[in-house]
């Protein structure tokens, strides 16, 4: 019998396979309506430590069961999460705001790093190599690194999570999870999944609480864990990083980007406006690889500008469970105050308010998809993640200008571009500083490539084969005397 939504909304942290409670407790709210969906565990560092330690108690078991094992508890989880889809989609959607058509995408997407790993859980394979004498032979083990501490954010509430165990897990790895505290509710299902699939206890654990760096500090500073893997801001990525380094942990960085998206004058426009809008607004603008800047050339400028801003004035805002709503809330208060104040330093330095710009009359955090035309370099919007419904764009005359342009940040997470000429294409795309960068593309996330940024948009890959370097270690072992 499918679980329904009442039985996956458990407010109780999960530690060593039990379903803990707290005396202290936090809110969940949903950000469409301001109600509180649940009270949940609001865990410390003891708790955090008590995780830690289940999850070091259960690795040498899980370090030991065959590949094959691992693989068919991994494709048992899959399998649950799948059929609780629509649960999960609607779960997520109370949390975070999202609608449920993404939200439905996201399970999809969350669930597809699972069934991948499962597949590569088998694959997880060392080496031999030449040696150096004919009486020696060269072995490479690929080991589990062992206890992962997984800290994610709130705008991809499952696939973030999914993203790290299920190449951790794969690995031969125990994992300490920590939710963002906006969306604790998606973590603690999908560890109801993980107990139903028949994980064993200590294997995945989810520390619920409202003050992270209490628990962060544990995750990053406690000898017995092995690896972090951060999803989230590059301030905070950057002070965990910094706290990793006491006890040199290993650390995967999925931080911040400034993603450009440029149209050059070759492009399909339609396809391009379409490619925007998928870029920049699906989650509200709440995506780190989201477009942050629009690029096009001046010839083409005023068509663009013309076409994207009849498509953004036809986004139907609204409760992300509500038919037809393309553009839920943002996360909570601080985030409108992010999109107010970059539209209010880009007016005042000279931009052209082109639709949108105010607070949905739908109030609370709800807020007008919004296009701004005439930006500059000197905006706040040039060089900061506005994280919500903002489309500044800017205009640039040649490639070389718009590849300087795209590449004038610290980030470099990923980049769009629209064009038809191949040479043109080749040129930009080796040009572009970044992780990942699409052709004629306005979505790009897949597990079966890498996904990851340069610069200050972090370290490290998720997804893909190389998904699980990441939580291995080469062992080489030097056989002599032979
Ligand atoms: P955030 O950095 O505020 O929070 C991320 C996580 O870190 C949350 O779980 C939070 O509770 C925790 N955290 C916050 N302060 C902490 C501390 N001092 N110690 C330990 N943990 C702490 O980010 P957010 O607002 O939740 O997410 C949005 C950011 O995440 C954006 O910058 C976005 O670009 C980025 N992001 C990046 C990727 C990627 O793959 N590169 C994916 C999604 C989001």
């Amino acid at each position: 019998m499918p679980l329904t939504l009442p039985d996956l909304l458990i407010p109780k942290a999960y530690i060593d396979g039990q379903w803990r409670d707290a005396e202290r407790r936090f809110a969940v709210t949903n950000p469409a309506t301001g109600e509180t969906l649940a009270d949940v565990p609001d865990l410390d560092a003891d708790d955090a430590r008590a995780a830690v330690a289940s999850a070091e108690a259960a690795w040498p078991a899980w370090r030991k069961r065959s590949a094959k094992e691992r693989s068919s508890l991994l494709r048992r989880w899959y399998e649950l999460i799948v059929a609780h889809g629509d649960d999960l989609a609607r779960l997520m959607t109370l949390e975070q705001g999202k609608p449920l058509a993404e939200a439905k995408g996201e399970v999809g997407y969350g669930a597809s790093f699972v069934e991948y790993y499962a597949e590569e859980a088998k694959r997880v394979a060392g080496e031999t190599l030449p040696s150096h004498g004919v009486d020696k032979r060269i072995l490479v083990f690929r080991e589990p690194i062992g206890v992962v501490a997984a800290i994610t954010p709130w705008n991809f509430p499952l696939a973030m999570i999914t993203r790290k165990c299920a190449p951790a897990l794969a690995a031969g790895c125990p994992v300490v999870i920590k939710p963002a505290e906006a969306t604790p509710l998606t973590a603690l299902a999908l560890a109801k999944l993980a107990e139903d699939a028949g994980f064993p206890a200590g294997v995945l654990n989810v520390v619920t609480a409202s003050r992270p760096a209490e628990i962060g500090e544990v995750l990053t500073t406690d000898p017995r864990v092995r690896k972090v893997s951060f999803t989230g801001s590059t301030p905070v990525g950057k002070k965990l990083l910094a706290q990793c380094a006491g006890t040199v942990k290993k650390a995967s960085m999925e931080l911040g980007g400034n993603a450009p998206f440029i149209v050059f004058d070759d492009a399909d426009l339609d396809a391009a406006v379409e490619g925007a809008i998928a870029s920049k607004f699906r989650n509200s603008g709440q995506t780190c690889v989201c477009t942050n800047r629009l690029l096009v050339q001046a010839g083409i400028y005023d068509a663009f500008l013309e076409k994207l801003a009849k498509r953004v004035n036809e986004l139907k805002v609204g409760n992300g469970l509500d038919d037809g709503v393309v553009q839920g809330p943002l996360i909570n208060p601080a985030a409108v105050d992010k999109v107010q104040a970059h539209i209010g330093d880009a007016l005042g330095k000279g931009a052209r308010l082109v639709c949108g710009g105010e607070p949905h009359a739908l109030g609370g955090t709800f807020f007008q998809p919004t296009v701004l035309a005439d930006v500059t370099d000197a905006m706040q919007v040039a060089r900061e993640e506005t994280f919500g419904p903002l489309a500044p764009v800017f205009s640039f005359e040649t490639d070389e200008q718009a590849i300087a342009m795209a590449n004038a940040t610290e980030f470099g997470l990923a980049a769009y571009f629209y064009a038809r000429d191949y040479k043109r294409i080749w040129h930009v795309m080796e040009g572009l500083e970044y992780g990942m960068v699409a052709v004629n593309e306005g979505l790009l996330s897949t597990e079966l490539a890498p996904f990851g940024g340069v610069k200050e948009s972090g370290l490290g890959r998720e997804g893909s084969r190389h998904g699980l370097d990441e939580y291995t270690e080469l062992k080489y072992v030097c056989v002599g005397g032979l």
